[in-house]
């Protein structure tokens, strides 16, 4: 695990190395880098490290990034998901411009290159189906076998390949194949598939083609198209390098883009595969792609992370070729620094237990000051109302407590926070004996929360809201999704693995006045508790807050026991 903190000046990755060498040798001019997306899902953090490390040498270089759709696969498709990336990469704080692309706008040309290799003897129409191929295959010790339609003429093909294309045949009955090397000791080169026949609605082709490159054909041209000069991509594509190059090697095309893999981003406590997150959204374990505790961009914009402390955390992490699984505390330190310079602070009380100042004249209110942030002087104060009635946090209370408890307890004194110095005199108890209402005095010569001038000496401070002007709240703490750090090894489903307290659901909080005006998608700090952002289901009378992240992080202090 590696979670050095980030180096300024830090060597430059080897991909910067590369292309300082390509721009050097004069081999490039410039940059042009893609982000390749299939809308078959929502973006998570794991694409965050592909658009920061695409975008962002685009950026460092002057060059440009393309945002290019990979939709070669009709049926898992949808216009739904290419607005939500669309979304995402933006939100990311990155643009690219005019240049967005789709690979289904190259498939005019894709199939064009596909007849031209038939003509060069180095494609096939293969009636055998998906089963047979596979077993002919051959595996790592042995070759595979040859087709027995490997040798049609040309013309054969190329009038078969057209009437695939015409939709003479059903889904699977045919598949175009590549004339390579069946014995070709790199799996992926024994005549791999090029193009398959799908019925099906294309999101955006609609009807008009019923046969469908594979990625891996499809891939490489698009770059070759859109001139790409370093097309990176994560290490399960290294054995599919050679198949790339071999088509840019076949084909008339316009340009010669280089293919370099790098470690993809893992995480622990979560997964990151879409088609698992997919389950978790269709079988209601969460409430959507967005739910807070997704770590897809739209599930962690809505929890409240900053775009700033993802990219912050993507280069902490840096590119390479190791594999390797980086600990999400790393994710959430990035998370707490940016918040901690830029949420305002407020008093929030979760869990509240009423407190009445019994010397504090019943009508009278006294707006305190307090800083709104004390990591950055410009943002000036704020004013707190203080008045008889109050809340304090539940924990914040007990009434035998041990030496250390620095809180309030019986015949205790506490500072609270910006108002004053309160001690508490007596505890009243609900039948069942739980506390209801603490009876405490305060002292007028501590005002502001300042020391009294006979020397006495408090060691804690706790946060209070006004119980008159308190405005109510539903705040949704959330915790890690899965309480396994490997929730994907072991027997059994990743689903055996979800935290079942990953939800805290508090419906009846306190907080201060200030907060009424706080908007949606707003992150802020309660003091003491932790950053919460203002989510999405808030109406004009009930404001609701997702727990962001708490101020320390508790796991560690867990794993060390
Ligand atoms: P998933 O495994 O989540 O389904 P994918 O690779 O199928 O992801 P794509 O939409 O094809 O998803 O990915 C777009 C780009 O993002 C690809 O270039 C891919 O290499 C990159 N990418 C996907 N997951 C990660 C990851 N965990 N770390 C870094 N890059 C990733
Ligand atoms: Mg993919």
């Amino acid at each position: 695990m590696s979670d050095e903190p980030a180096v300024e000046n830090a060597r430059k990755d080897f991909i910067r190395e590369i292309i300082d060498e390509d721009l050097a040798s004069g081999k490039h001019e410039g940059t042009v880098t893609r982000f390749p997306p299939e809308p078959n899902g929502y973006l998570h953090i794991g694409h965050a490290k592909s658009i920061c490390l695409n975008f962002g040498i685009a950026q460092e270089y002057g060059g440009r990034c393309h945002l290019r759709f990979d939709d070669t696969n009709p049926t898992k498709e949808d216009t739904e998901y290419v607005d939500s990336i669309k979304e995402d990469v933006r939100w990311l704080g990155f643009d690219w411009g005019d240049n967005l692309y789709f690979a289904s706008d190259y498939f005019e040309q894709i199939y064009e290159w596909a007849v031209h290799l038939i003509k060069e003897g180095k494609a096939y129409v293969d009636d055998q189906n998906a089963e047979q191929i596979r077993e002919a295959r051959g595996n790592l010790q042995e070759p595979g076998t040859d087709s027995p339609f490997r040798d049609r003429s040309v013309e054969e093909n190329l009038d078969l390949f057209q009437r695939m294309k015409d939709g003479e045949f059903g889904d699977g009955e045919k598949v175009l194949r590549a004339r390579i090397d069946m014995a070709h000791a790199n799996m992926n080169l024994r005549d791999p598939v090029l193009y398959r026949i799908a019925h099906a609605h294309h999101h955006r082709t609609g009807d008009a083609w019923c046969i469908y490159p594979m990625y891996d054909f499809a891939h490489g041209q698009s770059d070759a198209l859109e001139h790409i000069t370093h097309s990176l991509c994560t290490l399960e594509f290294e054995h599919h390098r050679p198949l790339y190059d071999w088509f840019l090697d076949n084909l008339p095309v316009p340009s010669r883009p280089r293919q370099i893999e790098f470690s993809r981003l893992n995480l622990n406590y979560t997964v990151m595969s879409k088609r698992k997150l997919l389950q978790l959204v269709q079988e209601n374990h969460v409430s959507g792609w967005d739910d807070p505790r997704m770590p897809t961009i739209s599930g962690i914009r809505r929890r409240g992370y900053p775009a700033e402390a993802i990219r912050d955390f993507c280069k902490t992490v840096g590119i390479t070729k190791f594999k390797g699984t980086n600990d999400i505390g790393l994710l959430e330190n990035a998370v707490r620094q940016v918040l901690n310079k830029t949420a305002n602070r407020y008093m929030a009380v979760l869990d509240p237990i009423k407190v009445t100042v019994t010397n504090y004249p019943e009508d009278q209110v006294e707006e305190m000051e307090a800083m709104i942030n004390p990591e950055d002087p410009d943002a000036g104060m704020r004013k707190v109302p203080f008045c008889r009635d109050l809340y304090i946090e539940r924990e914040d209370f007990m009434e035998d407590a041990p030496k250390k408890f620095f809180r309030l307890s019986v015949d205790k004194e506490v500072r609270f926070r910006c108002a004053y110095w309160l001690k508490c005199n007596e505890v009243i108890k609900d039948e069942s004996g739980e506390v209801v209402e603490l009876l405490c005095t305060y002292d007028p010569e501590t005002r502001g929360g300042e020391n009294p001038p006979d020397g006495r000496k408090v060691k804690g401070t706790i946060h209070w809201v006004s119980a008159r002007h308190a405005v109510d709240a539903e705040v949704r703490v959330y915790d890690r999704l899965f309480s396994d750090e490997d929730p994907e090894g072991g027997e059994g489903s990743f689903l055996d693995n979800m935290n079942p307290d990953s939800l805290h659901l508090v419906e009846n909080a306190k907080l201060e006045p200030c907060l009424a005006d706080v908007g949606v998608g707003e992150c802020v700090q309660f003091e003491r508790l932790g950053y919460f952002a203002v989510d999405p289901d808030t109406t004009a009378d009930r404001k609701v807050f997702n727990r962001t992240v708490p101020l320390r992080d508790s796991w560690a202090k867990k794993q060390k026991k």
